[in-house]
């Protein structure tokens, strides 16, 4: 008996038709599918993006080179060198690197940084066209730090209680 109802079910496309139905039916729900990259959907404050260095609202660099970010990372991604400043002998990083291909982007290095420098950004659309453009310089970190202040800023005091 079941397999005559089966044959009459093929013979006469019931399931085709009801499929058709359901995609009829959904012609005229709101729509749940975001088309990016013209639409984005919200990020969380403690989204893990790009990398940035932080300044102090007077523009001095927040990292005091004590390379914590560096040992705690556990890709090896992070590269620094540090010597004392010529101005005023303070510590300062004289190259801070990361290789965007080894890091994994677990935020071990922004929660080891004791003066909130080294962060993730929200930033997740970039691209390299060139080999060796991965490796991140200090002064691009500091540039996308400058650029996206206020953005970081904000999602950090957002968390502040949790941290
Ligand atoms: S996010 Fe993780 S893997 Fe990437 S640089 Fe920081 S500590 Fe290293
Ligand atoms: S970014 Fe933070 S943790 Fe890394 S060297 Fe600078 S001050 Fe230390």
């Amino acid at each position: 008996m079941n397999r005559i109802a089966s044959y009459f079910k093929s013979l006469l496309l019931l399931e085709l038709l009801q499929g058709m139905g359901l995609t009829f039916r959904y012609l005229f729900k709101p729509k749940v599918t975001v088309r990016y990259p013209m639409e984005h959907i919200p990020k969380s404050n403690r989204f893990r993006g790009l990398h940035a260095l932080r300044r102090y609202p007077n523009g001095e660099e927040r990292c005091i080179a004590c390379k914590l970010c560096e040992a705690v990372c556990p890709a090896l991604a992070i590269t620094i060198d540090s010597a004392p400043r010529a101005s005023d002998g303070q510590r300062r990083t004289t190259r801070y690197e990361i290789d965007l291909f080894k890091c994994i982007f677990c935020g071990f290095c922004e929660e080891s940084c004791p003066v909130d420098s080294i962060v993730e950004s929200h930033v997740h659309e970039y691209h390299f066209e060139h080999r060796g453009e991965n490796v991140v310089t200090k002064p691009q970190l500091l540039a996308i730090g400058d650029r996206f202040e206020s953005q970081i800023a904000a999602a950090r005091a957002q968390d502040a209680a949790y941290r």
